[in-house]
């Protein structure tokens, strides 16, 4: 298992259903749509895409559509034009690109002389010379070829621009399960998505107009908020709360604010949203080179195990897949990077040193206390029961040294939880008894491979609404892992650990002391040797009177019967042998204190 999460874009080279499966077999856990390109309809069939290959994977896989917002781009031109370097241009509106004019989508007039205009990403910088009507006219500090629809930023310059546009909401409509033109509910595909990225926010309000347009619609979607400008930087805080996750977008991040300020403002983002518990994305030319390159630079390498040490919780690709030559292969050489750091010393030393505090409710303190308990105890793992997915994200906040399991009766939240830190998300029906929860979460750990039959594991469970029990609110446990292996009816009640020994006929001569005897359904005699060795008996056969029912009581061992044992267990397997409640575990599940 990976902690940090890989969020890949598609695009052109990775938008068919057998791309997009091997992405996510290579590690990617959410596929970001970015509504910047392609048409409405090329999105409704992406979104419908990860949907089909989500449902055919066993590991959740999550679709986010991020907005284009009031993003600004240069009119359309099927040449590059030249900007020469000291020369004068007017940006005007319309469809003209010429070596002096240069259309825009939105009216720049709001800018003062001095200003800088920054073009396709900052390659070509501009600075405002005088401002006539709806025209500004610019010096151009840094020329350059301008192709086709490039972006355009203006530096601290407050535009006037509608936060979500006319665009953006006919993509929250896609975004809602809507189709235009086409009836939705023909199959039963789930089509509102897990995750809205909302551009360019300035502050709260602005996170909470993309979310009201979305309840309108009736659609409860979780909103990751882009930062990408000073405003955005300034008012992170605020941002924080109103948003479910953040991505750190450095692509325009560093040409809104000086480019050196970037490093910095990653980290300070990520570590402020780490102690919230809020994910983090860390996004833009992770490893833009293998675009074309078949290997990342070195200096690309160790940014991205740099956000992972920062303790990230999503690393995200763009163009790399979404137009790149080989997109699986990007996602295989994130995967190693990623693995590879978190392998090592010094990424467990970080971990340790930055545990955040928790705040003051109920949950975060027991997600903490589960953190080094967990730690303490050396536990394998840590379940999460979590019904909302609020329990399962603190306890990725405190970002415990081992996996987190998390299970839901939610196929929604299961999905929400492929972007978080360490979640291993499982769907669950959790059903309706605080044992039930504590079995279902230890089974998904079993399964997931990240506990064995015998290990320990932390359990904390969230509230179950479900569920009136006291037990069931906020519980945190510390229980031992048992794959159960038979069950059967219990004639002689009691517990043992042991190897077990079959036989078909009855010879006990030269069993160990201490065996556990494992009848086959064709055993029909009795013992010969000495059965005092024997610690117990499983009897595949049903019946609570027969002569293995009589031994067993008169020497008081414990015994079920209708109880077969597969084949995988062998003579010499320990099993353990709970009679109380008529189950065969695999290995020997006492827990550690009564060994
Ligand atoms: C970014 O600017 O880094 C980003 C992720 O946003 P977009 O790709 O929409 O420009």
């Amino acid at each position: 298992m990976r902690n940090a999460k890989i969020v890949c874009t598609l695009g052109p080279a990775s938008s068919d259903r057998s791309t997009v499966r091997n992405l996510a077999e290579a590690g990617m856990t959410v596929a970001r749509i970015n509504a910047s390109h392609g048409t409405r309809e090329d999105r409704a069939d992406l979104i419908d895409t990860v949907r089909r290959v989500d449902e055919a994977t066993s590991q959740p896989l999550a679709v986010m559509l991020d907005l284009q917002g009031p993003e600004i781009r240069t009119a359309p031109t099927d040449e590059p034009v030249h900007l020469e370097t000291g020369s004068t241009v007017r940006f005007v509106p319309g469809d003209e690109v010429t070596a002096d004019a240069v259309g825009i989508s939105v009216s720049l007039s709001n800018a003062d002389p001095g200003d800088r205009i920054l073009l396709d990403d900052g390659r070509i910088e501009t600075v405002v010379d005088h401002v006539e009507g709806e025209d500004v006219v610019v010096r151009v500090e840094n020329g350059g070829d301008l192709a086709s629809r490039k972006g355009v930023n203006v530096p601290g310059v407050e535009l006037g621009l509608d936060t979500v546009t006319e665009k953006d909401r006919e993509d929250l409509r896609l975004a809602a399960g809507e189709r235009p033109g086409q009836d939705a509910t023909v199959d039963d595909l789930e089509r509102t998505v897990d995750f809205v990225a909302a551009s360019f926010v300035r502050d709260a309000d602005d996170v909470l107009a993309v979310n009201k347009v979305l309840e309108d619609l009736g659609a409860d979607v979780p909103i990751v908020a882009k930062i990408e400008r000073r405003g955005a930087v300034e008012n992170l805080g605020e941002i924080i709360d109103a948003a479910y996750g953040v991505m750190v977008a450095r692509g325009d991040l560093g040409v809104e604010c000086p480019m050196e300020d970037v490093p910095m403002i990653q980290k300070r983002i990520i570590r402020n949203c780490q102690a919230e518990g809020v994910p983090v994305i860390t996004a833009t030319e992770m490893l833009d080179s293998m675009v074309h390159a078949p290997r990342p630079t070195r200096a690309e390498a160790s940014d991205v195990a740099n956000a992972v040490l920062d303790g990230t919780d999503a690393v995200m690709l763009s163009g790399e897949t979404a137009v790149g030559d080989h997109p699986v292969r990007v996602v295989e050489a994130m995967d190693r990077i990623v693995r590879e750091v978190e392998s090592s010393g010094e990424y467990d030393e970080t971990l340790e040193q930055r545990v955040p505090t928790a705040d003051d409710t109920r949950t975060d303190a027991l997600a903490r206390s589960a953190r080094y308990l967990a730690r303490d105890i050396g536990a394998s793992a840590i379940v999460a029961a979590s019904e909302s997915g609020y329990t399962a994200l603190k306890v990725a906040k405190f970002r415990p040294p081992v996996p987190v399991v998390a299970t839901t009766p939610n196929h929604r939240v299961r999905r929400e939880l492929a972007l978080s830190w360490g979640v291993n998300a499982q769907y669950s029906d959790l059903g309706d008894s605080v044992e039930t929860i504590i079995d279902d979460g230890v089974q998904a750990a079993l399964d997931a491979g990240v506990a064995e039959s015998g290990d320990t594991v932390v359990v904390l469970s969230g509230m179950m609404s479900e569920l009136d029990t006291q037990d069931a609110t906020n519980m945190l446990k510390v229980h031992v892992a048992a794959e159960t292996i038979a069950t059967g009816r219990s004639v002689v009640r009691g517990q043992t650990v042991g190897p077990v020994e079959r036989t078909a006929t009855g010879d006990l001569t030269g069993i160990p002391e201490g065996t556990i005897l494992v009848l086959d359904p064709d055993f029909d005699g009795e013992f010969t040797g000495d059965a005092t060795r024997l610690a117990g008996i499983v009897d595949a056969r049903p019946g609570m009177t027969g002569y293995p029912a009589m031994i067993a009581r008169e020497l008081e061992i414990p015994m079920i019967s209708g109880a077969p044992l597969g084949a995988r267990v062998g003579d010499g397997d320990v099993v353990t042998l709970n009679a109380e409640r008529g189950v065969v575990y695999d290995g020997d599940v006492r827990s550690r204190e009564r060994r």
